[in-house]
């Protein structure tokens, strides 16, 4: 039997460690290289969806991911000005509805997840501290210099670049698109339980709408913590996950939403942000034998907290179709590509407009909030199946219960 061939992928995000368990069932080895030397989550948590859950779940990961994760009772919809309450999405129902329930989860605990399966997986290797240097391209075979002193060489089928937002895989694609400001930046921190405010639900999602700014919190880190996430309207736009944020600049910001906002907003000090950047889905993410999953080929913003669970999706297709176009790695990746575009474009562009109602002002903010609380959940629920309900192919599998779906 012939030595499997190798797949490079760049960068050990949720794109690509999902990737790397997704491809290592199609008969190739993997090499993730991550240009961090150590691999450290930020303090925050992240919603994962039934679709990603399916997908998870599929990998062998669904009781690593439940041990550690919490399933919400609820999304509680507020207007942020009054504190009131215009929507409560029973999520707990998800489990039935869908097969698979909505979780939260610290980002740290789902990236050791999957380190940890990516380590036990046969034909995986993780190389960290390792930035692609330089790419060579020879009789359908790709030779990836790596930095550093030992100037190691790759030599692989393909390139998966999973490197984020501001991917530098993404310049081996011609016409690829390049991240734009939003604008808007995500203000995050971590309240550990005990000094949160008491007014603070603690056992559901809580999301707060206002002009020009949301504001989202949960639980999470086993309901130690609670996870805090606000969205601004903010002229700022610099690199990197962790830039320190002055909480006086945040509290004074929200001075005019109700008292329970202005309770979270001044109750840590330990505030972080980071400048919301997408990459429009309709660019080109695939050239030769180079593709682009993730953020790296479609960073959307955060509103229907879907960015991660497309990456996820991203690794059960491509998957896919490496298994149906064996030997073809370029026209496995076309086929990727024809396949993800559209749900991850009508995605791209929901969770778009769905920044516009969360921000909006005056009569159109007066409209949705009529409109959310006219409309009852079980529509709202029902507005969101088609980006729940998504299923992965054969290389995953499809582990849905039989019995789901009775709501
Ligand atoms: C405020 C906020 C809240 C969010 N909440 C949710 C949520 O609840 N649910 C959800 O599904 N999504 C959510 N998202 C979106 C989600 O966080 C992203 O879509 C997801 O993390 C993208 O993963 P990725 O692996 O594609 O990219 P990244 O997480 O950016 O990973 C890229 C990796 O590549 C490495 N890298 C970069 N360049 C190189 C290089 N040249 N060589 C080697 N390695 C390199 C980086 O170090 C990094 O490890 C949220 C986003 C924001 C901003």
């Amino acid at each position: 039997m012939g030595e499997r061939p190798t797949l490079l992928i760049v960068g050990a995000g949720i794109a690509g460690l999902s990737a790397a368990l997704a491809v290592a069932r199609t008969g190739f080895n993997v090499v993730v290289c991550e240009r961090a030397t150590e691999l450290t989550e930020l303090g925050a948590g992240i919603q994962l969806s039934p679709n990603a859950g399916r997908v998870l779940a599929g990998l062998g990961l669904d009781n690593a991911i439940a041990e550690a994760a919490i399933e919400p009772v609820s999304i509680d919809i507020r207007n942020g000005t009054s504190g009131t309450l215009l929507a409560s999405l029973p999520v707990r129902e998800f489990r039935h509805r869908y097969g698979f329930p909505y979780r939260v989860i610290h980002r740290a605990d789902l990236q050791s997840i999957l380190v940890n399966a990516v380590r036990q997986t046969h034909g995986v290797s993780l190389i960290l501290g390792a930035t692609v240097a330089d790419v060579l391209h020879r009789d359908d075979l790709y030779f990836v210099k790596l930095k550093g002193d030992r100037g190691e060489v790759i030599t692989a089928l393909g390139i998966v670049g999973a490197d984020g937002v501001r991917s530098a895989t993404r310049h081996r694609i011609d016409g690829a698109r390049s991240p734009t400001p939003t604008g808007r930046t995500a203000w995050r921190t971590m309240i550990p339980l005990d000094n949160a405010p008491t007014s603070l639900p603690v056992g559901g999602v809580g999301l707060w709408l206002g002009p020009g700014a949301h504001l989202v919190h949960y639980p999470t880190a086993g309901g130690a913590a609670v996870n805090v996430v606000a969205i601004v309207e903010e002229d700022w736009d610099k690199p990197g996950w962790n830039t320190p944020g002055d909480y006086r600049w945040i509290a004074e910001r929200f001075n005019t939403w109700t008292a329970d906002v202005r309770a979270i907003v001044t109750a840590p000090t330990g505030w972080q942000k980071w400048a919301i950047n997408t990459v429009d889905p309709e660019g080109p993410w695939s050239q030769e034998a180079t593709t682009l999953i993730g953020d790296a080929a479609h960073a959307m913003v955060p509103f229907l907290a879907q960015g991660a669970a497309m990456a996820i999706e991203d690794a059960a297709d491509l998957a896919d179709c490496l298994s149906t176009h064996p030997g073809n790695v370029a026209s496995a990746f076309a086929a990727y590509e024809a396949v993800r575009r559209p749900r991850v474009t009508r995605l791209w562009n929901a969770a778009k407009r769905a920044g516009e109602r969360y921000h909006a002002t005056g009569t159109t903010a007066l409209l949705r909030n009529l409109a959310l609380r006219a409309v009852g959940t079980r529509l709202t629920m029902t507005q969101n199946d088609w980006i729940y309900r998504w299923r992965p192919g054969p290389t995953i599998g499809d582990t849905t219960p039989t019995d789901a779906g009775r709501l």
